[in-house]
């Protein structure tokens, strides 16, 4: 691996990435994108499933439904300017340059297009296609970036630590094939996504352990809103990890209904907008039930399940489900709403580092995420970033390469760790948390971090620092959740428990 220069270094290659090297590229800057993804499927943005929303003729309704699902604690500057520049963001780069497929009323390119409507939007504005838009957007983008002459993306690369000098960021060490050399850079972008790995259940690929969220903080930048961490309500409830699948919201706004394991219908019980309400309640109240009845399952009996939602009928049946029977469903981790604390053009508190996408906390989300707006977001934010990004000189700083003298592992060191952190944050920062639970988990995760440590200082494993940054992340979200004693959105605070005298 060979020392490199560019411009701009975007970290990760999902629409944030994606959107935030395509603008840079347009001013002239050179850009290098590097990912850890080996395909496509290792980023969240190929598995978003119900759309992108735009803004209809109704603007002030679309920041009201933001607001509204998010406890009242979004940030509303943050999110009337995401309204304000969704629509030129969609159709300048989604289909205009790109020209993703979004589905029409009638099936031609020509028709309307046929928006679909998700829990807790007022109206339909969810542009789609079937129920698989994250592939049919993110395919074409990495084509239109592999051809563009500004443009480098290297892929199977890892960013491990930041390079830093006065409080200013100059680039990333980069790794790959077990070879590290840094990467200077004008100006760097952090887009690595969520921290799905920090949890067992997650929707998100394996890849999503906090890196960015990490890096960021041990680099000194600042991170907010990190205890807000959404769980879906709807994940396919099977034996693996790996056979947890989405079932869109887009399937509650068409008329699917959830039943508690008697057969009963349950959200009229537990909100106002019943099965479309926001999704913390929708995720606590299945909770609930399964506790209290036994699996939970989603009814797609009253709509056309095969015909609507192809895609999602194809994964039940290579899971031998029969879902004509219903789905068992359980929440599962699902996005992070905090992160790297940005402005509007995604700059960090730090000079020259940026973060967009899901590794970001821009104020849109607050304490619980709308439906179909992290798309959204990451494109806006990542266009506004990559604007912003460019224009700056590269210097070339001291940058020291991490020891990397004794590279052996204990077998199954990583993957026992890891099991080890996502039980922790399972048991004590999950969909509900009490404070006794919060210090178990900070005691715990302080020790682990403790042993991973030990292990960084004479190894650049990547495996070992995913390990790293799962757990600083973990450790910051767990001390957000802690230090944050009002239940708002995602947050869920219940008292705690009685403790046994004897
Ligand atoms: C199953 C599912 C369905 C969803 N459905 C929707 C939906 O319908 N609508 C919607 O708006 N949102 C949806 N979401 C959320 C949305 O998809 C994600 O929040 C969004 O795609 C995140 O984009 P991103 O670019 O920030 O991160 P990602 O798409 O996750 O990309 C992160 C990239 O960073 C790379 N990376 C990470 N760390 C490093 C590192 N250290 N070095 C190099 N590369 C690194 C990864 O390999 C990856 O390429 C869904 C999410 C999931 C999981």
């Amino acid at each position: 691996m060979r020392e490199r220069e560019t411009d701009v270094l975007v970290v990760g290659s999902g629409v944030a990435g994606c959107s935030t090297a395509l603008a840079a590229a347009r001013t002239g800057a050179s850009v290098t994108v590097v990912t850890k993804a080996t395909a496509p499927e290792d980023s969240s943005t190929w598995w978003a499933q119900g759309g992108i929303a735009v803004t209809g003729d109704d603007p002030e309704t679309f920041v009201a439904d933001i607001v509204a699902a998010s406890d009242g604690t979004a940030d509303e500057a943050a999110v009337e300017s995401l309204v304000t520049d969704a629509r030129d963001a969609v159709e300048d780069v989604l289909v205009e340059t790109l020209d993703v497929p979004f589905d029409t009323e009638g099936g031609d390119a020509s028709d309307d297009y046929d928006l679909a409507r998700e829990a807790a939007h007022s109206e339909r504005r969810i542009l789609h296609v079937d129920a698989s838009t994250g592939r049919h957007l993110l395919g074409p983008f990495l084509a239109h970036l592999a051809g563009h002459e500004s443009v480098t993306v290297l892929e199977d690369t890892m960013a491990l630590d930041l390079l830093t000098a006065e409080g200013r960021v100059h680039g990333a060490l980069l790794e790959r094939d077990d070879e590290v050399a840094p990467c200077f850079a004008g100006a760097t972008v952090l887009a690595t996504g969520g921290v799905g790995a920090c949890y067992e259940r997650s929707t998100n690929p394996e890849a999503a352990t906090g890196d960015g969220v990490a890096m960021a903080a041990l680099a000194g930048a600042e991170t907010r809103d990190l205890e807000y961490v959404q769980f879906h309500p709807t994940a396919y409830a099977g034996e693996e990890r790996e056979d947890t699948f989405l079932l869109s919201e887009a399937l509650r706004g068409e008329g699917a209904v959830l039943r508690n394991a008697e057969g009963e219908r349950f959200m009229p019980d537990y909100h106002a907008d019943a099965d479309l309400a926001p999704r913390d309640v929708v995720a606590r109240a299945v909770a609930t039930e399964a506790e209290r009845t036994g699996t939970v399952t989603l009814d797609v009996s009253e709509l056309g399940f095969a015909e609507e939602f192809p895609d999602l009928a194809a994964l039940c049946e290579e899971r031998g489900v029969e879902w004509a029977d219903g789905i068992p469903i359980a929440p599962a981790e699902h996005f992070l709403c905090g992160g790297v604390d940005v402005d509007l053009h995604g700059r960090t508190s730090l000079d020259r580092l940026f973060a967009v996408g899901e590794c970001a906390r821009t104020g849109v989300h607050g304490a619980n995420r709308l439906a179909s707006t992290s798309l959204l977001e990451g494109l806006v934010w990542g266009v506004r970033a990559g604007e912003a990004a460019a224009g700056h000189d590269t210097e070339r700083v001291d940058a020291p390469l991490p020891d990397d003298s004794d590279p052996a592992l204990p077998p199954g060191f990583c993957v026992d760790k890891r099991r080890r952190l996502q039980r922790v944050m399972d048991e004590h920062v999950g969909l509900e948390r009490d404070a006794a639970g919060l210090r178990r988990a900070r005691a715990g995760l302080r020790r682990l971090k403790g042993e991973v440590d030990a292990y960084t200082r004479t190894r650049t494993a990547r495996d070992l620092y995913e390990l790293r940054n799962a757990t600083v992340t973990a450790l910051l979200v767990a001390r957000a959740a802690a230090e944050n004693t009002e239940s708002r959105g995602c947050h869920f605070l219940t008292p705690a428990p009685e403790v046994d005298a004897d």
